[in-house]
């Protein structure tokens, strides 16, 4: 997947502030098929959004559907789609959780951070398959 370095910057941002919660919001992109047919992520625009989780925001979150709907209408007026979410794990390894793996959609990219110490430590990305998986991909960072 491909990351702008300002849009990286304000995923980190998001999660310091949000600390001792977990941060969330969505990513807004294109889809581009490769050689193999296989598609990658490219990220433009992230919409930081509310954890609305009821109970242990700490280690969880969720985005409302009705903040989806708005970010995905504002993702199409742009020519975009959503493509992905990112969210923090405070405290704990930036691994999906099993929750993590049901909030992914089919194609999506899921961008963890994690913060230890009020200092983010490590940040990975997972692409869920359309036929099913979640695997670890690289992000590449643009300038
Ligand atoms: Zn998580």
């Amino acid at each position: 997947m491909q990351l702008p370095r300002r849009q990286f910057e304000i995923i980190q941002e998001h999660a310091l502030r949000d600390v001792p919660y977990e941060c969330c919001g969505l990513l807004a992109g294109r889809r581009q098929p490769n050689h193999k047919g296989e598609y990658e992520n490219l990220v433009y625009e992230i919409a930081p959004c509310a954890n609305v989780l009821y109970n242990g925001r700490e280690h969880g979150f969720e985005i409302s559907y009705s903040e989806y709907i708005d970010v995905e209408r504002e993702a199409k007026g742009l020519g975009l789609e959503i493509v992905g979410s990112y969210h923090s794990h405070i405290g704990s390894p930036a691994v999906p959780s099993n929750n993590d793996v049901n909030f992914a959609r089919p194609g999506h990219s899921m961008i963890i951070l994690s913060v230890q110490n009020m200092q983010p430590s490590a940040v990975t990305s997972w692409y869920r398959r359309e036929e099913g998986g979640f695997h670890q991909e690289a992000i590449r960072v643009i300038e």
